[in-house]
């Protein structure tokens, strides 16, 4: 199973950082997303952190130019007839993964890999729904990509050892660090982190603390580089909201009850750092807190 060219289906936050990190380690990349806009903004972004590593000397200016002309962008998935694995990277939604997958099918050549970079969602489900269940993986990037070291890898019921094999080198060939999950709601990292941050978000709720004494007290108190509230507003408060509901559905267990408080935030279309607004207002340099 050789891999010299990766589809990447979503170009937000996650999309374009597996992007970057795929065709700074000399892969092919093609880019997809439903709107022109999405990618031209993914392609801004990329162009911007790569910049980043170049002043900070990480990098060379000849292998940013040699990475951004690895990556081509489309927003039709007919431009991964190509590709030898695909990397699913658009909205946590089962409905939506599904519907991705059954249109890129058609396209793709008969021994492509599939893998999904979903936070919460069931592999063994997503993959049943393609025609390739043992040649599909959960690979799970950190957010922001090309800086947080770990790739979580998670097989679902039918994925063959050389597809996890394959999976796990190609992980460590963009420089990662592979941790292996079994394949129940919220994986490893998710089932952890995200109901740490709910509570913190209880707590701002039921009057405990407010947003800064809650991440002061987790930054400095527990060592943690953010406080819970800076974290969720990185990670999204809808992706966030959207795990909840999976750990919560999943193992039909109310102490994975998402709170009222994060439902109202992703209501308001408060979604973080990526709306301009969250926990915190990020209108201004500084980040306001909103509570
Ligand atoms: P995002 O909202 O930044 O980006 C999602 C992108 O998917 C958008 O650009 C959107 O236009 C695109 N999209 C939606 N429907 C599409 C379609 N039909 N075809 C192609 N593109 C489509 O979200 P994100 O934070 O990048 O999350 C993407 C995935 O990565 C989710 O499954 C999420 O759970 C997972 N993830 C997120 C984080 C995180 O910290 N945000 C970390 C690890 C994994």
């Amino acid at each position: 199973m050789n891999i010299e060219e990766v589809g990447i289906i979503g170009s937000g936050q996650m999309g374009n950082g597996i992007a970057h990190v795929c065709a700074l380690s000399g892969y092919k990349v093609v880019l997809i997303d439903i709107a022109e806009e999405a990618l031209n903004k993914a392609m801004q972004t990329i162009e911007k952190n790569l910049n980043r590593q170049v002043q900070k000397n990480k990098i060379s200016q000849e292998k940013m130019d040699e990475a951004i002309s690895k990556i081509t962008t489309n927003t039709d998935s007919k431009a991964l007839k190509n590709v030898d694995l695909v990397i699913e990277a658009a909205t946590e939604n089962f409905d939506l993964k599904v519907k991705i997958f059954q249109g890129v099918l058609e396209h793709i050549k008969k021994d492509c890999l599939l893998s999904t970079n979903t936070s919460s969602i069931s592999i063994t489900k997503l993959a049943s729904t393609t025609d390739r269940a043992e040649k599909f993986i959960g690979l799970h990037f950190m957010n922001p990509v090309p800086v947080m070291k770990l790739v979580e890898i998670i097989p679902g019921i039918a994925t063959t050892d050389e597809m996890f094999e394959t999976s796990k080198q190609f992980a460590e060939s963009l420089g990662k660090v592979v941790a292996v999950s079994k394949d129940f709601p919220g994986f490893l990292s998710n089932r952890i982190l995200i109901p740490m941050l709910n509570e913190a978000i209880y707590a701002l709720h039921e009057g405990v603390g407010d947003i800064k004494s809650i991440d002061t007290t987790m930054k400095l108190g527990m060592a943690h580089p953010m406080g819970p509230f800076q974290l969720a507003d990185l990670i999204g408060l809808d992706t966030c909201l959207a795990i909840m509901n999976v750990l919560y559905e999943g193992f039909s267990d109310t102490k994975y009850r998402p709170c009222p408080l994060l439902v109202k935030y992703v209501e308001a279309g408060w979604y973080g750092v990526k709306s301009g607004k969250g926990f915190y207002d990020y209108s201004s340099d500084t980040p306001i807190p909103t509570r």
